[in-house]
């Protein structure tokens, strides 16, 4: 089978020639293979192939021939789908027939002649198939291969080593620097005719030296000395003078465009007609006003780098310094940042290609490895404020109000007494974000400190009608993850992420977590297997992605967290042995009840539990849920549908607890099939009231108005009920508003034993469903840990 020719194995796993992509393990691969882009080229290929075998290579003809006579010469072998020539020079045409037989008839034929001229055909060249966008890329051009990487990365002795091998992999070269370089003092060159006195700064990836190859080149167009220059024309100019005092003409562009008073698309208007007209090379270019910064994106064909420019974004440039600083300050925070960036990437939590978008970018990434690094005993980085300290007054810097102040070289900075490795660190980095409250806290690296989501708000509510810049009344988006810009504090530099971001950050952060507590991250393999951060970077067993375009039913997952138990039962699973996994998972069914009827006060109408053996099909499911009347009573249903047992008019509580399933002297208990719990359980409740809307807030003013301590959303029952209730008693028109059903699965085995919670509405006239599900996808797991965590 082709598709079986596409799939190579590696020492790290399989690699897909035809999408030219590495796949870690078989899960993956099956995926992949699945899935859209896979699937994609496959159809291409197979258009290709046939397109191939139904056309002839024509050569011969006049140049004048047009495609109308080839194709009535040709017509008399079959019907012609198309005449292709190569037009530029008259020498040659594939002529595609609808049929393939057509081009055997052809084929046979021993003289072709056309106008006079003997033609000659042969089969067209049959090529391999090639994703289009690989063969446009510069051989020359430094590409990280990843298997190479990989192969690299385990050969190395240790993590510390393999970091500093990603480093090297991944940063600009000195070549791709300097051809930067040259772009920039071109567009200086050239945009300085126009706008005199303007400068064209670069900021980002391109100087912040945490650049990768072919990352995109940032710049600022700096035009507070055009607007000078400007007005001193215009003075000049009243007073009857024609040139400015540096001799240049104000007959420029300048006396077009006020730049005192032009709109950013004006400005961008100018700047995108300099660049399409002026500078050589340059392409595609696109003013952009509605970006959160209005922009003037551009590429450019020789260097092959795409370029952004803004205008006046003298906080990026400054921000970009300050990268700089706290690289130069400690040799190890280019290799934990590039570490974390790859690592990022590789779990789709960071990207954002075409610029926005809900995942975390370059920047936002950046600043968590710093807030870690000051957060750390003794800090690696020092807090924002500690080095404003530090500078000498000639670097006192503010910019639009924002105090930027921070010494111009590390010389001036103490170094750090911390000596962790680069290992520890690295683990240091997701044992300390694994359990970060990421919803509830603000990140501010000026402090160093994680400040509480709600003396933020009272921090700025006091400083409202306070006029100092620092104090803006208008405080920063807040949203799941909260990291405010070092300088601009009013600017949430997460801002743009959504709860799903959020938990999958979470998720990965956690797989990482327990991934660098293993041996196999922190010794290299004897047997030559994959270790380190080469284990590190894979997507982890198990993850189904949602493939794009394929609708799947939306599943929470609640993997098996020994930890996150209370001892006393623990013990119990312990005593279980091989029936702790159904133990396990009763427990669990028991604490989703309780979410779903005490917590979100859902309204149950049907349960039902399918036998250990009958996990079912989603049709099956669907079957059985349409055989059970809204009759609010378990029901136990066997293998083939049959009713195994049932109990009128009582329901009974999965609460209560286990009596079969562990004997009082902690004994291995003997599950027969008639006292197993099964390992599938489906339930159907009804939501009258929307227990999402608004909660997060609702929380905030309850806590503060409580002796309760401040935990994160779904860390505590008490609050949680209260919130609840709180909107119940205040919703005017309690209504069904949606019913949804929830089908409970015991999967995997071992450290990967999980719960699997399909949700699915099955009644929503009026489309709650999703946000209900949005606001599930996050709070489910942390409230049903926090209540195994309290369950006896
Ligand atoms: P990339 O390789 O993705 O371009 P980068 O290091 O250039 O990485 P970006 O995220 O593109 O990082 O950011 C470039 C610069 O733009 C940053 O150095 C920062 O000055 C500014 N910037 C980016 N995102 C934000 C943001 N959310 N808030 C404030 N400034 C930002
Ligand atoms: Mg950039």
């Amino acid at each position: 089978m082709e598709a079986d020719k596409d799939i190579q194995n590696t020492p790290t796993g399989f690699y897909c020639k035809l999408c030219d992509v590495q796949i870690p393990n078989k899960p993956s691969l099956e995926d992949h293979m699945k899935g859209k882009k896979h699937q994609h080229l496959c159809r291409l290929r197979a258009k290709r192939k046939s397109q191939e075998e139904n056309s002839v290579y024509v050569s011969g003809f006049k140049p004048a021939t047009s495609v109308t006579e080839l194709t009535e010469y040709f017509q008399q072998y079959g019907p012609v789908a198309e005449v292709i020539m190569d037009k530029d020079r008259g020498l040659y045409a594939i002529v595609e027939f609808s049929e393939p037989a057509s081009t055997d008839v052809a084929l046979a034929q021993l003289q072709h002649r056309l106008d006079g001229l003997k033609l000659r055909i042969k089969p067209r060249e049959r090529k391999g198939f090639k994703l289009a966008s690989k063969a446009k890329h510069d051989p020359n051009k430094p590409q990280v291969n990843l298997e190479k990487l990989n192969h690299e990365l385990c050969q190395t002795a240790s993590v510390n080593e393999q970091m500093q091998k990603v480093v090297e992999n991944f940063q600009l070269g000195e070549n791709e620097s300097k051809a930067r370089e040259l772009l920039v003092q071109l567009l200086q060159e050239v945009l300085t005719e126009f706008l005199p006195d303007c400068q064209i700064l670069p900021f980002g990836s391109s100087v912040n030296t945490f650049g990768v190859h072919s990352c995109d080149l940032d710049l600022d167009l700096d035009l507070q000395s055009t607007q000078t220059f400007q007005n001193r024309t215009k003075r000049s100019e009243q007073t009857g003078e024609n040139k400015s005092e540096d001799g240049q003409s104000e007959d420029s562009i300048l006396s077009d465009i006020d730049l005192a008073t032009a709109s950013p698309a004006e400005l961008l208007e100018l700047v995108a007609a300099i660049l399409r007209k002026c500078v050589p090379g340059v392409h595609k270019v696109q003013p952009v006003s509605t970006a959160r910064l209005p922009v003037v994106k551009f590429s450019h064909r020789q260097l092959d780098l795409h370029g952004d420019i803004t205008i006046n974004n003298r906080l990026a440039v400054r921000n970009t310094r300050f990268l700089q600083l706290c690289s130069g300050l400690d040799s190890r925070v280019r290799p934990l940042v590039y570490t974390f960036r790859f690592w990022a990437k590789q779990k789709h939590i960071a990207g954002n290609p075409s610029g926005g978008g809900p995942l975390l970018n370059n920047y936002a990434l950046t600043l968590l490895v710093f807030f870690y690094l000051q957060n750390i005993n003794p800090p690696v980085l020092p807090t924002v404020e500690q080095l404003k300290n530090m500078a000498c007054e000639e670097e006192e810097c503010v910019i639009n109000g924002w105090d930027c102040t921070f010494p111009s070289q590390p010389i001036r900075v103490p170094p750090s007494k911390n000596t962790d490795d680069l290992c520890t660190l690295l683990f240091g980095f997701f044992t300390f974000y694994h359990k970060f409250d990421f919803p509830e806290s603000v990140l501010c690296l000026r402090s160093g400190r994680a400040l509480p989501i709600t003396d933020y708000e009272e921090m700025h509510n006091a400083a409202e009608g306070s006029d100092t810049k620092q104090t803006p009344s208008s405080g920063p988006k807040l949203g799941p993850v909260n990291i405010l810009d070092p300088f601009e504090l009013h600017h949430n530099v997460a801002g743009n992420l959504t709860e799903r971001t959020l938990k999958n950050l979470r998720r990965e952060l956690c797989e990482a977590e327990k991934y660098c507590r293993s041996l196999q991250y922190q010794r290299k393999s004897a047997k030559g297997k994959s270790w380190g951060l080469v284990r590190l970077f894979a997507p982890h067993e198990g993850t189904s992605r949602p493939q794009d375009g394929v609708e799947k039913v939306p599943e929470i997952s609640v993997p098996f967290r020994a930890a996150v138990l209370r001892g006393s039962f623990r013990t119990e699973l312990a005593a279980a042995g091989d029936a702790s996994r159904v133990m396990w998972f009763k427990k669990v069914c028991s604490v989703v009840e309780v979410v779903f009827n005490d917590i979100l006060k859902c309204a149950p109408t049907t349960q039902v539990e399918l036998e250990p053996s009958s996990t079912p099909t989603d049709h099956d499911q669907e079957q059985t849920k349409l055989e059970e009347v809204n009759n609010n009573q378990k029901t136990v249903v066997d293998a083939s549908g049959n009713r195994a047992s049932a109990h009128p008019g009582v329901k009974r509580s999965l609460s209560e607890e286990p009596s079969s399933s562990c004997s009082p002297q902690g004994k291995r208990p003997r599950l027969d099939s008639s006292s197993a719990f099964p390992e599938a359980v489906q339930w159907t409740w009804i939501q009258r009231h929307q227990v999402w809307a608004g909660r997060r807030k609702i929380r905030r003013f309850l806590v503060k108005s409580s002796d309760e301590a401040s935990k994160p959303e779904g860390g505590c029952r008490s609050i949680e009920s209260r919130v609840t209730r709180y909107i119940v008693e205040k919703d005017p028109d309690p209504r069904d508003l949606l019913e949804f059903g929830v089908d409970a699965a015991l999967v995997g085995s071992g450290e990967l034993t999980r719960a699997l919670l399909k949700i699915k509405p099955t009644s929503d006239p009026a489309g709650h469903f999703q946000d209900f599900f949005h606001f599930l996808d996050s709070f489910l797991l942390r409230m049903v840990e926090t209540l195994l965590a309290k369950s006896e």
